[in-house]
């Protein structure tokens, strides 16, 4: 696996340098020698994560000469929150000396640090606490601004230290969430198949495969990650680490977000941060676009009546209205029109594109197919690795899943199948397949919906 990260390695310009392994821990002082040229440094962590590595980061820079600015410690409880204040706070911070941000910790203080050392015009070094997702090597923070969740383009650490001891003591549940944020590429990615044969977005080979080449093997055995085999858990934080290249490759989450990502993020804006891990919210959408895809995959699509669902399309303003009126928090149904609106084509490039997707079906349902996992399968591994595998494990209503099927659609203009359903006038029937009785939310839901 070290050759794989090191060829990716020479394959991206933002990270020069990757440590993972036991007892890398000790090497901050080096690689922050030999990697940045500034020799002073800030810790970046919260009460939690600088107790389990910081303080000892912390002392380490102290003890080798390095100037060390006063550590920036956000609270333990509750968990930080990736919202662009905190990252105004960190900017300021930084702002005060020309240090080199050193950030102990995962998502979200990964997150705050990217955004706020690129805004200030600094790299900086990442010490990662859990393999609970992968943005550690990816290009682009996910922040929420005013109530919306995006990802800000921005670049990659320049150093990346994972100790797999330190990784090993994390929280159980952070080590689940990564494994189901890294499973729900297995949606990601037929999302991406499906733009590619529709020509709206080519599949980057080299990218593609650094997330999908060992997708099964990283994922085959969710049983010895949740017992602490530490070699599962090097398998998890290799997969998370070549997914965030694939990011930093392509520039784009493309690699490793598609309609699974939709959803997750459509659940947070509409919780709020008190929801539950990225990953538990990105397994539950993992499953929910694989059920939907496989209603999908059901039909024959070369017979579809395309004059049909041109007459069935709605105009401009019908989506912004449609749009406006799904979502009750207004600043997100105002980011939620003007993402809509970026990819409504009308109802003559619709017949083109419908035309395009039955002469291609055959072919692309295939190459769907050989992507994808049953829904089913998807519930068992998530389950196995001690994930939520239904929506009200993670705080979501049986309505606002139903719901979500539409919505999830609106908050960002990359294509996926929930467009595809759309477009196709198929998003209803297959939503009632799903819910119905025998349907697969039928079933999961063991008599609740
Ligand atoms: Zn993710």
């Amino acid at each position: 696996m070290t050759t794989r990260i090191d060829a990716a390695l020479r394959q991206v310009s933002d990270t020069r340098c990757l440590r993972i392994g036991t007892g890398v821990l000790a090497s901050v002082t080096e690689v922050l020698s030999q990697y940045f040229d500034q020799r002073s440094a800030v810790v970046v962590a919260d009460e939690n994560t600088f107790a389990a590595a910081g303080k000892l980061v912390y002392e380490q820079l102290q003890a080798a000469g390095h100037a060390v600015a006063a550590p920036i410690i956000f609270p333990g409880t509750p968990t930080p929150y990736a919202d662009f204040d905190k990252v105004l706070v960190l900017e300021e911070a930084f702002r005060t000396c020309d240090a080199i941000p050193v950030v102990v910790g995962s998502g979200t203080l990964n997150d705050l640090t990217k955004l706020a050392a690129y805004r200030t015009g600094r790299q900086y070094l990442c010490v990662a606490t859990a393999a609970s997702m992968d943005g550690y090597t990816a290009f682009g923070s996910a922040i929420t601004k005013a109530g919306f969740k995006q990802t800000m383009a921005c670049p990659a650490p320049r150093a990346v230290i994972a100790d797999l001891d330190v990784l090993a003591q994390a929280p159980p549940e952070l080590k689940a969430s990564g494994y189901a944020d890294l499973l729900g590429k297995v949606t990601a990615g037929a999302d991406w198949l499906l733009a590619d044969a529709l020509e709206l977005e080519p599949i980057d080979k080299r990218a593609w495969s650094l997330v999908q080449e060992s997708l099964r093997a990283w994922t085959a055995h969710p049983h010895r990650l949740r017992d602490g085999d530490p070699q599962a858990l090097s398998d998890l934080f290799a997969g998370l680490t070549l997914t965030g290249l694939a990011m930093q490759l392509s520039a784009s989450s493309r690699p490793a977000s598609g309609s699974e990502h939709r959803f997750s993020h459509l659940w947070e804006m509409q919780m709020g941060p008190a929801a539950a891990l990225h990953g538990f919210k990105v397994g539950v959408g993992t499953i929910a676009a694989a059920a939907l895809y496989e209603r999908l995959l059901a039909r024959d699509l070369t017979r579809l009546d395309i004059a049909k669902c041109c007459r069935a399309w709605p105009s401009r303003t019908e989506v912004e209205r449609a749009v406006r009126q799904g979502h009750d928090h207004p600043q997100l149904a105002e980011q939620a029109v003007a993402e809509s609106l970026a990819k409504y084509i009308d109802a003559s490039r619709l017949r083109q594109r419908l035309l395009l997707l039955q002469q291609r079906w055959p072919a692309l349902r295939e190459q769907l197919q050989a992507q994808l996992l049953p829904a089913d399968q998807l519930q068992s591994l998530l389950q196995a690795a001690g994930c939520p595998t239904d929506p009200t494990g993670i705080g979501v209503s049986w309505p606002q899943l139903r719901a979500s099927y539409d919505l999830a659609r609106t908050i960002r203009s990359r294509y996926t199948v929930l467009d595809l359903v759309a477009e196709t006038g198929l998003l209803a029937e297959c939503v009632e397949e799903l819910f119905a009785p025998g349907g697969f939310w039928a079933r999961s839901s063991q008599g609740q919906l």
